[in-house]
């Protein structure tokens, strides 16, 4: 069974399309993220537009029972594919589409500074975000995104990006057609983020920079370091705009000033109190091991819902501020040479008394990260340790309350049984 913290968290991105104030609405789980709709005068703004063209079409049906205005413009709050992928369902390309200056999505190839295709490990950050997100999973199995809901449709994932026609600097007041709005600056989940903030009816578009579960700082997946400062210092100014309404880019609404400023407080807060407690930790000389294993909220922040680590994790976050601060090197010089896996594998069977004795004790610890460890060392001993490994991430899968990481034990537990579909 999942987690049920996790099973409970489907109710936040349950299919719905609420009203946030006279003329304006947010459409929640029918795609991995959310759309946004701002009735004008004589057209209306869609604020991101989801992560496929499928998923876009429910999302402009369901709109078009609220109003038959025009789509007049689109704003992109930032660039990930979940956000950007819809918007041809909108649009024909003839409407303006705004973004940040530094907007920047994966759908765009940028290209090096060498004037060649950048040079990326592409296949392996495909990989990764299969499992990640659960795909070739069983329905069933794979109950949550940990920002979205499990089941969506995914016909036409990543078709339907069109670019942005204007990149807005800093601040910018703009008339949405009748409809007075404040496009600024805020780089957190993104180095690209552009919340949009609605003065009159007081309703705020926050991106991911908020979403009702620990802060994704670091995306197992495979992300470039996210700047936990800036993602801490864009709360902080979130929060002091005094929202009655506050429209996530996943999961559904917070209503209330006093509501919104909790959790943009608190959620500020978590992060500072992991940079602290890292920090704190590299200075005392901890090994990143230790930094990990140790990390947590303080029990006020670890009260919160919206602050269980259903998406990211204080553990992860602590490495991540390590290694993007710092640098791989943790101050041990013991790590300045390298073991091969396979060098390793041959110490670690020595000493348990060989490999029979190795295998073994892999069978019968009931320490199941034990167990992962003394199967690596296993299988780069080509011995046939994968269906052990298996069974272990699948158990530590009916615990985990992350869904990032269930989902990718359990894909990777597929992939090594060879049951992995496609
Ligand atoms: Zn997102």
């Amino acid at each position: 069974m999942p987690h049920p913290d996790l099973i409970a968290h489907a109710e936040q991105t349950r299919r719905d399309v609420i009203e946030l104030a006279p003329g304006i609405w947010t459409a929640v789980g029918f795609a991995a993220s959310n759309v946004h709709l701002i009735e004008g005068r004589r057209s209306v703004t869609i604020i991101d537009t989801s992560e496929s063209t499928a998923a876009a079409r429910d999302i402009r049906a369901e709109f078009a029972k609220l109003t038959d205005k025009p789509v007049g413009r689109i704003v992109y709050t930032h660039g990930h594919r979940d956000h950007v992928s819809g918007a041809s369902e909108f649009s024909d390309g003839s409407v303006p589409i705004l973004a940040s200056h530094a907007f920047d999505s994966d759908l765009v190839d940028v290209g090096s500074a060498v004037g060649e295709p950048a040079i990326l490990p592409r296949k392996a950050l495909g990989r990764r975000t299969l499992a990640q997100f659960g795909f070739g999973l069983d329905p069933r199995e794979r109950v949550s995104l940990g920002c979205g809901p499990g089941e969506r449709p995914l016909d036409g994932l990543g078709a339907g990006f069109l670019p942005p026609s204007e990149r807005v600097t800093g601040e910018r007041d703009v008339d949405l057609d009748g409809v007075a709005a404040r496009l600024l600056f805020a780089p957190g989940e993104t180095a690209d983020h552009m919340v949009v903030w609605l003065p009159d009816t007081r309703v705020l578009f926050s991106g991911d920079n908020w979403y009702h579960a620990f802060p994704n700082l670091y995306a197992i997946r495979g992300t470039p370091y996210r700047d936990f400062a800036a993602w801490a210092a864009s709360l902080g100014k979130l929060a002091a705009l005094d929202a009655e309404v506050l429209a996530p880019g996943h999961t559904r609404p917070v209503v209330g000033a006093a509501g919104v400023r909790e959790v943009l407080e608190t959620t500020r807060g978590a992060i500072l109190h992991v940079m602290r407690s890292t920090a704190g930790g590299m200075d005392a000389g901890l090994s990143l091991d230790d930094i990990a294993a140790s990390a947590g909220l303080p029990a006020e922040l670890a009260d919160k819902p919206w602050l269980k680590s259903l998406y990211g994790r204080p553990d992860w976050s602590a490495r991540a501020f390590a290694t993007g601060t710092l640098g791989w090197y943790d101050g041990n010089p013991t790590h300045l040479g390298t073991l091969t896996s396979l060098a390793r594998a041959r110490h670690v069977a020595e000493l348990a008394g060989g490999v029979t004795a190795l295998v073994e004790r892999a069978r019968t610890t009931d320490d199941l990260q034990w167990r992962l460890e003394l199967c690596d060392h296993l299988i780069a001993l080509g011995e046939p340790a994968e269906a052990l490994k298996a069974d272990a991430m699948e158990r530590l899968a009916d615990g985990e309350i992350n869904a990032t990481a269930r989902n990718t034990y359990l894909w990777e537990a597929k992939r090594l049984r060879g049951t992995l579909d496609g």
